[in-house]
């Protein structure tokens, strides 16, 4: 990244090169600058796919959060909860798919992850 070494363009502090969960970057040590990137994107090739499993209750906001996640409308989410949950699916790379678990598990959403999601 060529940051090595580098002084803080706000404070002039020395940076720090850190690993903190899934983001790594340069910090400072004197204030709260930072350049931060996702990590799995660099280093995670796989992609995940996100399947939605029976048992979840169908509520405004669950309906919401699917309509947007798997692109269909509140008909369409309804049907498939009826129906054959596992057809709604997301896939993405790592780094997308965090965030799409954390708001599944907001809503204490049923769902699985293949191959194994190991972040948080
Ligand atoms: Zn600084």
């Amino acid at each position: 990244m060529g940051y090595e070494n580098t002084l803080c363009p706000e404070c002039g502090g020395v940076w720090q090169f850190k690993v903190i969960g899934s983001c790594e970057g340069f910090f400072c040590n004197d204030c709260d600058w930072s350049i931060i990137t996702t990590r799995e994107d660099i280093s995670d090739p796989v992609t995940y796919c996100l399947i939605i499993k029976e048992g979840n209750k169908l509520n405004i906001s669950t309906i919401r959060l699917f309509s947007t996640i798997f692109g269909l409308n509140y008909i369409g989410v309804r049907s498939a909860m009826n129906n054959d949950p596992s057809i709604l699916r997301f896939e993405s790379r790592a780094t997308k798919m965090i965030e799409i678990k954390r708001k599944m598990d907001e809503l204490a959403i049923n769902y699985s992850i293949i191959p194994d999601f190991k972040y948080k």
